[in-house]
């Protein structure tokens, strides 16, 4: 192993992509990073453009190495994460995608999911792929892409066009459009994967009329899936080598080895990820059963709670209200204002995640009285992002037993203290803030150094990850349980409103 070389992450995620070079102590390099447009073609709807996604990551690919002055040979490998569930149809010969990427949280193919639910797929679905029938995974998105673009069905069948997550996408292009493929990680979120026996589902794949040859091969997440293309770094082959959906891939680089360890990552949404294992945990309470990673022939699976709504509350009180111009303001506002005066904002905008699994829910405030004013209203955004993480952690405790000892997070959101601080008051638990905000890149650095023995084992690389701050429960149990208590009745009353619609 030379301590010269380094690993690059791409880590394309749901606003922006970032890629960044570590060297072999796991430290930041270099980074550059850029946003690309979101589209909002219809209420609940949001997609991307593929094309300006493979743009953007070309330009901070060439801009993270024009300012890191490494040349290429010295990248010894490369690792992919991405935002997950975001669906591309493309056809094979032109590239081109077929349709705008439908995004995670999008909520166009809701009346699909909707009809396997009334046809009664729901345990079948969930004992296959561990996952709750909803809208958000790529199987409702994959078959409205096809039944909306003409001659798109047909054109799958014969093997024209390509499915892929954003994994797949950018492996595709970035390999010269050589390989198609994806990790177990990846494969595990599109709800036609098998998770058990690890292998594409023939029985959900007819239900939806998918034909399998548009689908992806699909590998564990430490492997070298190919090598870079001849336009891309010089002419350098560097091997593609490490894939993990974002979740999974900050899990993997916060370390989470240990069956039940559990992470937070608060990013546009916030997902919890407890590592249950070698054996998958089917919930009883609306969590997902997910792949953690593959890895040394092995797959570890995990138990996943999933917020669709978080950072993007925030993003919503500084575009949509405009109460402040940048995220980081919420946080002295929120300290200023020192109580939300009874508020309670719930920020179901999407509907919502685990445990609740309700589409139709939108978002509601309560406790306004006419002093109530913009400090309360920013507080009160913040808190709620704590208490639906107590929800998920509650669920995650009730379904496999395992006490919760600490909470490690990360995320974009995680960097405002007021709300790390009213979280661990709000679970009575330690939070540990990762040292480095890029955990998630960090984690498919890993899995990418390790399929080419960069880095040996994951001792090794456990060693390098490691925790900056930590918040410790200040708040009274008692004063925590009846807060909560308001916030679940403020989410009972949010689903009534819309169920009355
Ligand atoms: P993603 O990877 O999903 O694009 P990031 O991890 O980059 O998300 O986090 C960005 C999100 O975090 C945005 O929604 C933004 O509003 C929120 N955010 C960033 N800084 C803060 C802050 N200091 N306080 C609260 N929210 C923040």
């Amino acid at each position: 192993m030379n301590e010269q070389q380094y690993v690059m992450a791409i880590d394309e995620g749901t606003t922006s992509t970032r890629a960044i070079i570590f060297d072999h102590d796991g430290n930041k390099v270099a980074m550059s990073q850029q946003e690309f447009p979101q589209y909002f073609p219809k209420p609940g709807w949001v997609e991307h453009d593929a094309l300006e996604i493979w743009d953007a990551v070309q330009s901070v690919i060439s801009n993270v190495m024009i300012k890191s002055q490494i040349p290429p040979y010295k990248i010894a490998s490369i690792g992919i994460t991405n935002q997950r569930e975001t669906t591309i149809i493309w056809d094979r010969h032109t590239g081109k995608p077929i349709y705008h990427a439908i995004v995670w949280q999008s909520k166009q193919t809701s009346a699909i999911a909707e009809s396997l639910i009334k046809d009664g797929y729901k345990d079948v679905i969930h004992q296959k792929t561990g996952l709750v029938i909803d809208s958000y995974f790529a199987a409702t998105k994959i078959k409205w892409i096809l039944d909306q673009v003409p001659g798109a069905r047909e054109k799958a069948a014969n093997g024209d066009l390509l499915f892929g997550t954003i994994d797949t996408w950018l492996l595709w292009n970035l390999s010269g459009r050589r390989v198609h493929a994806t990790d177990v990680t990846n494969a595990s979120r599109t709800m036609l994967f098998n998770i058990h026996d690890l292998k594409w589902d023939d029985d959900i794949l007819k239900l939806l009329g998918i034909p399998k040859a548009m689908l992806p091969e699909v590998k564990p997440s430490s492997a070298i899936y190919g090598y870079t293309g001849d336009y891309h770094f010089y002419g350098v082959q560097i091997p593609i080598a490490g894939i993990a959906g974002d979740q999974q891939a900050a899990l993997f680089g916060q370390a989470a080895y240990e069956k039940g360890s559990v992470k937070n990552t608060y990013g546009t949404g916030a997902f919890i990820v407890m590592n249950t294992g070698l054996e998958p945990t089917l919930s009883n309470n609306g969590l997902l059963t997910t792949i953690a990673y593959g890895i040394n022939g092995e797959t570890h699976y995990a138990l996943e709670g999933s917020i669709f709504v978080a950072g993007s509350a925030v993003q919503w009180l500084r575009d949509g209200l405009q109460l402040f111009e940048h995220a980081s303001a919420s946080e002295q506002m929120a300290v200023d204002a020192k109580t939300t005066g009874g508020v309670y904002v719930v920020p179901s905008f999407t509907g919502l995640g685990a445990p609740y699994w309700d589409q139709e829910v939108r978002g509601a405030m309560f406790g306004l009285t006419r002093g109530t004013n913009r400090g309360h209203i920013i507080r009160a955004t913040l808190e709620a992002i704590a208490y639906q993480t107590r929800d998920v952690v509650d669920t995650m405790v009730k379904d496999t037993q395992l006490p919760l000892k600490a909470l490690t997070v990360n995320g974009g959101a995680s960097r405002n203290n007021f709300m790390m601080q009213f979280q661990a008051d709000i679970l009575q638990t330690p939070i540990r803030r990762a040292a480095m905000e890029e955990t998630t890149a960090l984690g498919a650095a890993f899995l990418a150094g390790l399929a080419v023995d960069f880095w040996h084992d994951q001792d090794e690389v456990k060693k390098l990850s490691k925790i900056g701050d930590e918040f410790m429960p200040q708040m009274a149990e008692d004063q925590a349980n009846q807060l909560y208590q308001g916030w679940q009745r403020a989410i009972k009353a949010a689903q009534f409103f819309s169920r009355g619609k």
